[in-house]
């Protein structure tokens, strides 16, 4: 396992890996891995021949008031999670060497970041699409994989790969959850015993909207107050529950098809978010795979 530190370096190393006619998946990660990353990776390795892990905590992604300094960073404890697992190279690029001095180049989407989480971080998707596009520059992946926990990002990263031509296949690997369907985050770990012990309540109420949306519910506004106001009951603070468009992110109404419930909410100084799709007059097991 190759450890990458600067960007020359990782272009000459997937120059050299194309050359020989092999193909490369690129996992990028902020690092801190949990087993939701690590199965991330498992899924690369089935898509190609070599096997990339990106680990850079963006600071173009972070608003002025959030969690960039106190981020997890745990590079050592990371390198021993990846070595159990075909990983060909883990690319750790500086903040320097991916921001240089005089850097003005941005990467802006003009109406998927109007939702969601953009609707208070209002930078944050536009510091993903930059950092994702270069780390494509510089890896030229065959095959990107990211997580269904962050829908919102996926479908960004989709559209910009569509307008930019960008030669990569995304690839959505569904959410990996605690056994009390938390879904797993590296901010989990900031949670408070008893904050830890309300947390699945955040899924619980996802779930509850898939059952009524199963079950013939249509009133996407009605949905919407009544799991906010059971998340507020459990003592979260919730930033949005909104139902919308899979595709578009759009607010949704009348529910008529597949519908994303996507929510973000504090609990304690944590922000957790999740999402699944609900199908109407779909069974539980047709809502899991998206979620
Ligand atoms: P992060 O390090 O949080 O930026 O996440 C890196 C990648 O891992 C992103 O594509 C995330 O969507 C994905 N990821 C994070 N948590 C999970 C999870 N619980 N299940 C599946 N993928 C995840």
């Amino acid at each position: 396992m190759n450890v990458v530190g600067t960007l020359p370096q990782m272009r000459d190393l997937s120059r050299r890996w194309h050359l020989a006619g092999e193909t490369i998946a690129l996992v990028p990660t902020m690092g801190a891995l949990h087993a939701g990353h690590l199965a991330l990776v498992a899924a690369a390795s089935r898509e190609c021949t070599r096997v990339v892990v990106s680990i850079f905590v963006n600071p173009t992604q972070f608003g002025p008031t959030e969690d960039f300094s106190r981020y997890p960073r745990d590079l050592d404890g990371d390198l021993r999670a990846l070595s159990g697992l075909k990983v060909d190279a883990v690319f750790v690029p500086s903040a320097e060497g991916m921001y240089g001095p005089g850097f003005q180049t941005s990467v802006e989407l003009a109406h998927l970041p109007r939702h969601l989480c953009g609707l208070t971080r209002t930078n944050h998707f536009g510091g993903v699409a930059l950092v994702v596009a270069k780390l494509f520059n510089v890896v030229r992946p065959d095959v990107a994989v990211f997580g269904l926990k962050d829908y919102q990002q996926v479908r960004v990263i989709e559209q910009m790969v569509a307008d930019l031509d960008q030669d990569v296949r995304i690839l959505r690997h569904p959410t990996l959850r605690e056994p009390d369907g938390l879904a797993m985050s590296s901010r989990n770990r900031y949670l408070s015993p008893a904050d830890r012990a309300t947390a699945p309540t955040l899924y619980a109420t996802l779930q509850a909207i898939a059952g009524a949306v199963a079950g013939g519910a249509t009133d996407a506004i009605r949905l919407a107050a009544d799991g906010r106001a059971r998340l507020e009951a459990a003592g979260f603070v919730p930033e949005y529950l909104a139902l919308c468009s899979p595709e578009t992110l759009d607010e949704v109404v009348t529910i008529e098809g597949p519908v994303l419930v996507a929510v973000a909410a504090r609990l304690g100084a944590t922000r957790l978010i999740d999402n699944l799709v609900a199908v109407p007059g779909g069974s539980p097991a047709a809502v899991s795979p998206a979620s």
